[in-house]
């Protein structure tokens, strides 16, 4: 990895798994990263433990817990402008937090948990940091899915992209959409900045396989389905890549030199779930200009904003 001195990066979700490791590396070499956590404490422990890391190793990048709940706008909104109080440059956002599965749950403002965790919430996130993202060129914009983007395919309809509604809600596919939005949101954004011909600002998404990490235990989640946790149980004791290894493909599309705007990676080794990151097609409806142009219009909707580029 290039050095990062000077660079100010936001992880989302940096308390923990995949997020942790991605602030720990960027620190390691040099960048000051904001861990954009949703739980104080937790945020707060993992901030120690990064700074007695890093003093350990001498390194020169420091690291600094801020509230954010992406399930929550309006901790959205406080916490971009509490971020643009306190830094006037912003190289690197990294949107990696997200749940998995669960029972069907509302958000604060009234939509699906993981639509508005894995989606909405960073959609908001990104609209609202862009001006100091451009002021910051070159940066970054790197968005975390997941290899099942490509079963969204089974299921998934162009004609309601939106959150899902309890009648039409189950935990598994409804993750998947989400995965999908992720690689959607991506490429609408990289469309979108590529045809206003902004120069040094790359929108990149990837993916880590099948990471161990705490993502199907999270704290607070619920599941009243039997059948699902027990599916969850024994995902757990399949063979997993570590957090470092997983970490990796996020990495890389943060980093990386050869990196272009549009970049989809994920680990090259069997099923796409294991090994080094190297550059992979997302799936043909993760590519499709009318769902994430629909997805785009749905979000704007949704939050009550307007992402304009
Ligand atoms: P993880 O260890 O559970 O980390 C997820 C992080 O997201 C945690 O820090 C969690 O905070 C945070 N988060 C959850 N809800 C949030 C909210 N409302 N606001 C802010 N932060 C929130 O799981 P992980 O595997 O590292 O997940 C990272 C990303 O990788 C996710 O986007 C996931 O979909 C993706 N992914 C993972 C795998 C895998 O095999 N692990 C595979 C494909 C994709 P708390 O600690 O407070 O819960």
């Amino acid at each position: 990895m290039p050095s990062q001195s000077g660079k100010v990066a936001v992880v989302t979700g940096a308390n923990s798994g995949i997020g942790y490791e991605t602030a720990l590396q960027l620190a390691r070499k040099g960048a000051h990263v904001v861990l954009a956590c949703r739980s104080e404490s937790r945020g707060k422990h993992a901030a120690y433990e990064l700074k007695q890391q890093l003093a350990i190793e001498n390194a020169t990048g420091s690291v600094e817990f801020m509230q954010l709940d992406l399930s929550d706008l309006s901790s959205v909104q406080t916490f971009s402008d509490t971020f643009k109080r306190a830094h006037d440059r912003l190289d690197l956002l990294v949107n990696n937090a997200g749940v998995m599965g669960g029972s069907y749950e509302l958000s604060a403002d009234g939509y699906e948990r993981q639509f508005a965790t894995n989606h909405l919430g960073h959609f908001a996130l990104t609209a609202q940091l862009f001006e100091v993202i451009k002021k910051s060129a070159p940066a970054r914009i790197v968005n975390v899915s997941s290899f099942l983007h490509r079963q969204a395919g089974l299921t998934f309809n162009e004609d309601k992209v939106m959150a899902p509604d309890k009648k039409s809600y189950a935990q598994w596919s409804n993750y998947t959409h989400t995965k999908l939005y992720n690689i959607l949101f991506t490429m609408e954004l990289h469309r979108r900045v590529r045809a206003k011909g902004m120069e040094g600002i790359a929108v990149v998404a990837c993916h880590p396989g099948y990471t161990a990490s705490n993502l199907v235990t999270a704290p607070g989640a619920s599941n009243s389905s039997l059948f699902w946790k027990l599916f969850f149980k024994l995902a757990k004791i399949l063979p997993q890549q570590s957090t470092q290894m997983g970490a990796l493909p996020t990495l890389y599309a943060a980093t990386g030199e050869a990196v272009v705007s549009g970049d989809f990676f994920g680990p090259e080794g069997l099923g796409t779930i294991f090994g080094y990151p190297r550059l992979e097609t997302p799936s043909k409806l993760s590519q499709s200009t009318t769902a994430a142009w629909k997805l785009w219009e749905s979000s704007e909707k949704l939050a009550q904003m307007e992402f304009s580029v």
